[in-house]
């Protein structure tokens, strides 16, 4: 590897956005096989294509060096990687240097036992996704998944010292009246929630046209039965913030169809196989695990360079009669 230079340039993008937040798809396996996010049969990339883990720390601390405060780990599932714990110390060590924040969006099934690493390792706070509190409603969607395993790595990662926020994907005709007691039950434990329109990532074996559900309506429901107080928190993201009464919890509402959110985007995604997305919804990407390889960390800066030169002004999801997927590759490719 070629020495690199230093890291003197920031982030900022031909659109004057200054990237700050890092996303990296550990893996792209999984344990479930979620309806709206995977088809029952996936092919997973060979070993051979997938950064090592040494590969995704040294990018990663590439993007620290250049103003990256924030690190989603992410997948598929990123507990099932080997050794992920590995790279949780490794990145945890940059927290209060450089770093603001090293987090996770798990699915919860491995948490009881993960849990108390992730809290050694500097990450205070994670996302676990859970659709339904009802079993045979979770076993359906994510077509063989049992939710009281996954409730019971929510409640041990809360009491390891974790704030957890609850991902709930708002599925028509499938969830939508277990989002009220959903709410409920993150009052009662001091969990945040937030509600996600489901996004048009890779191919599936349904159409989600069948299962979009906006937002607006689900709020405008579940402001008749909960006091909900905006609340001015901002992620650089698609989330808009509710306080519900005097509780700790707060409610997220990811709307990317039916809000648009890219204005103040912050944000890029490194896939498992390294390649760099400069947005969700678009193809743009550049190959950071080449660059790596062949060029060592100035190959690496260069291609980031190239990358946000070409990050686009805005997604461009569309939900409706006849629309296939925005983007061929499933958000488990990208890290959601
Ligand atoms: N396996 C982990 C989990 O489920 O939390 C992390 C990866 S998963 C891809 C990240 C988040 O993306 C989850 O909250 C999941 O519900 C969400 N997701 C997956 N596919 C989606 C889609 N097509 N639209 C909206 N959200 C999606
Ligand atoms: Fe796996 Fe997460 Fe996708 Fe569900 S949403 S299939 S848990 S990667």
């Amino acid at each position: 590897m070629t020495t690199a230079p230093p890291a003197t340039r920031s982030l900022v993008d031909a659109h004057g956005r200054t990237i700050r937040y890092l996303r990296i798809s550990v893996t792209d396996r999984c344990d479930l096989r979620c309806r709206y996010c995977m088809a029952e049969t996936m092919t997973f990339l060979p070993r051979s294509q997938v950064l090592s883990l040494e590969e995704i720390a040294v990018i990663a601390e590439r993007f620290i060096e250049r103003g990256v405060d924030k690190i989603r780990l992410s997948g598929g599932e990123p507990l099932v990687r080997r050794d992920v714990t590995e790279l949780v110390r490794r990145l945890g060590s940059h927290v209060g240097r450089g770093l603001q924040e090293l987090t996770m969006t798990t699915n919860g099934t491995r948490l009881r036992d993960h849990a108390p690493a992730l809290v050694d390792a500097g990450m205070r706070r994670i996302n676990v996704s859970m659709d339904t509190l009802d079993p045979d409603t979770f076993r359906f969607i994510t077509r063989h998944g049992d939710v009281a395993t996954v409730i019971d790595g929510i409640l041990a990662a809360r009491d390891a010292g974790l704030a957890v926020k609850i991902n709930m994907v708002a599925l028509k005709g499938l969830n939508e009246d277990h989002i009220a007691p959903m709410l409920a039950w993150c009052v009662d434990n001091g969990l945040d929630l937030s509600l996600i329109e489901t996004m048009p990532l890779g191919a599936i074996d349904e159409d989600r046209t069948d299962r979009f559900l906006p937002l607006t309506g689900v709020f405008d429901r579940l402001s008749t039965r909960f006091e909900l107080v905006r609340d001015g928190h901002r992620s650089g993201g698609p989330a808009r913030y509710w306080r519900v009464g005097s509780s700790v919890t707060r409610l997220g509402l990811i709307s990317p169809l039916t809000a648009n959110f890219c204005d103040g985007c912050n944000r890029v995604r490194l896939t498992t196989e390294g390649k760099l997305y400069m947005c969700l919804g678009h193809d743009d990407q550049v190959d950071l695990k080449a660059a790596l390889r062949e060029g060592g960390l100035a190959a690496v800066d260069a291609a980031i360079d190239i990358g946000l030169a070409e990050k686009p002004a805005a997604h461009d999801f569309r939900i409706g009669a006849g629309e296939g997927p925005a983007v061929a590759r499933h958000m488990s490719v990208t890290g959601g």
